[in-house]
């Protein structure tokens, strides 16, 4: 057995394990990178990447068909050549992995290690069946991995994720999409506009990352409009031949069977916790098995021990993985005087059509606390009416008293930028007044920003405020 010593030990070369290592190294102290995959990050291999790449041509494709309403005319319907779509999807995702493993190539062999690690205690790990690594501190940045229901493995190859759907040479004829939240509706919505038959199903009526009630009616009636979608089904799933059958059942005992080529599981990511044995460790953990620990400082109770990026579980995001790594590389380097991080506020966007933007964690940071809601529906808003893009609404979330601004939850056009604007101003800790006072263009789609805000301001002079849990109420009534 092989021993190596290091001062912090990363497991995990995603996003979070590099930003951890170059906090590091630029501490000065030696760090030691362990991966047990291939290198090249979820991000950019099958994450925000690809499925940016798979809508691009979607996005495309249907722009062709809202031409006829702006009085234009092409020859004949659009045609999808999905050998061609898959191929510039695969090249690209290529590229933006090639740049992120020229990163790692860069670094000193010495300080990586291939194989997958499990804890000894808090201080070792072992890595395979060969080496054992002592460390100072450790960093964990494991990431997480699709999650679905073990009854489905039965589809055997007809079952596909994520890490799958990048791979394929061509468009597939059809494809049950199981799971409305981002990825599902993502690639869901991706998929239906290059011509592929789709069904996106889901449980209790939900479209995540939404948590408004009347936000999350919008959305089922929105998306609902372009694709099938059914987000309260009660489905069976089995396979027939190269078939995945979906049998379907309404509240009267009635049942109705669809056939697709594949089923797509988008119903949630798992922490990689699970190959770690945590349980050699002093470690406090949840009920899911992941370590409890400071969303400040990402350190796991009093030990040496620092975990994040998805393997937290706590903000699943790009942005956020690569903030947590060099929060927590930087104090596994300087251990145990470690220093809270600066955290930013939060912002999650879906890239749908009308995209999602959440912000300082949207309806679920509000709802037990009281709060106004100002409004705007963007079907009568003039620049998005103008470019045919006015579905979808938004809703501002003010504390009463102060004014200040606390989140908001967008579906719209713009969202992504929007999106942007509102966290820059919850950052700032902005009132909505202040926000008022900044400037909006005409005509801009940031007017419907504004409509909101004034509406939340006139709420606030008025003291229409919602009590706490008020908005549990209309939730059960949608
Ligand atoms: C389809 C999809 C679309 C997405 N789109 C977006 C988006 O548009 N915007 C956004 O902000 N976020 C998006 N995300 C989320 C984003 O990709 C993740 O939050 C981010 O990549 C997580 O980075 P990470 O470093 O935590 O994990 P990863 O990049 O997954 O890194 C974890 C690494 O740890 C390794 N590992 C695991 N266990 C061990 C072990 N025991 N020993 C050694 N190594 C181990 C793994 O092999 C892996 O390389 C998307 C995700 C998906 C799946």
């Amino acid at each position: 057995m092989q021993q190596v010593d290091t001062d912090v030990a990363v497991i995990g070369a995603g996003t979070a394990g590099l930003a951890a290592y170059r906090a590091v190294k630029a501490r000065g102290k030696r760090a030691l990178l362990i991966e047990r995959g291939v290198y090249g990050t979820t991000c950019a291999r099958v994450g925000c990447m690809p499925s940016k790449l798979l809508i691009a041509p979607a996005e495309a494709a249907h722009a062709v068909g809202r031409l006829p309403a702006f009085g234009l005319a092409v020859d004949g319907p659009v045609r999808v050549d999905g050998r061609a779509v898959m191929a510039r999807v695969r090249r690209e995702r290529d590229r933006f992995v090639g740049f992120v493993t020229e990163g790692v190539d860069m670094i000193p062999t010495q300080d990586r290690l291939r194989g997958a690690a499990r804890f000894i205690d808090d201080r070792t790990l072992q890595i395979g069946e060969d080496v054992t690594v002592r460390a100072h501190a450790i960093v964990i940045a494991t990431g997480s991995s699709p999650a679905f229901p073990a009854m489905w493995r039965a589809l055997g190859e007809r079952v596909v994720t994520n890490d799958d759907v990048f791979e394929w040479d061509d468009l597939p004829q059809s494809v049950a999409v199981f799971g409305p939240g981002v990825i599902g509706i993502e690639l869901g919505q991706a998929l239906h506009r290059l011509g592929v038959r789709v069904c996106v199903f889901g449980r209790g009526g939900g479209v995540r990352p939404l948590a408004d009630p009347v936000l999350v009616a919008e959305a089922r009636r929105v998306f609902g409009a372009e694709f099938p979608l059914d987000t309260d089904a009660r489905a069976e799933v089995a396979r027939d031949g190269d078939d995945v059958v979906v049998t379907l059942r309404d509240g009267d005992g009635g049942t109705r069977v669809e056939r697709y080529a594949y089923l797509l599981a988008a119903t949630g990511r798992r922490p990689n916790v699970a190959g770690l044995n945590l349980e050699a460790t002093t470690l406090a953990l949840d009920a899911a098995g992941v370590p409890r620990f400071d969303r400040a400082t990402l350190r796991c109770g009093d030990s040496p021990i620092f975990i994040a990026g998805d393997a937290n579980d706590d903000a699943p995001l790009l942005h956020e993985a690569a903030d947590e790594g060099r929060i927590a590389g930087d104090n596994a380097a300087r251990a145990p005087d470690v220093r809270a991080g600066a955290r930013r506020a939060g912002l999650a966007i879906v890239f749908s059509d009308p995209q999602i933007a959440i912000v300082g964690g949207g309806f679920s940071a509000v709802r037990d606390s009281p709060h106004v809601t100002g409004q705007v529906s963007f079907e009568n808003q003039g620049r998005s009416r103008i470019m045919l893009q006015n579905r979808g609404r938004l809703h501002v979330y003010a504390a009463p008293g102060s004014g200040k601004f606390l989140g908001a939850e967008m579906l719209g056009p713009a969202a992504e930028h929007v999106g942007h604007l509102l966290a820059w101003a919850r950052q700032l800790d902005l009132t909505v007044a202040e926000m008022l006072a900044m400037p909006f263009y005409h005509p801009v789609i940031e007017e419907g920003l504004r409509t909101a805000l004034r509406d939340a301001q006139a709420k606030l002079v008025a003291g229409d405020v919602a009590p706490a849990g008020a908005a549990r109420a209309d939730m059960l009534m949608t």
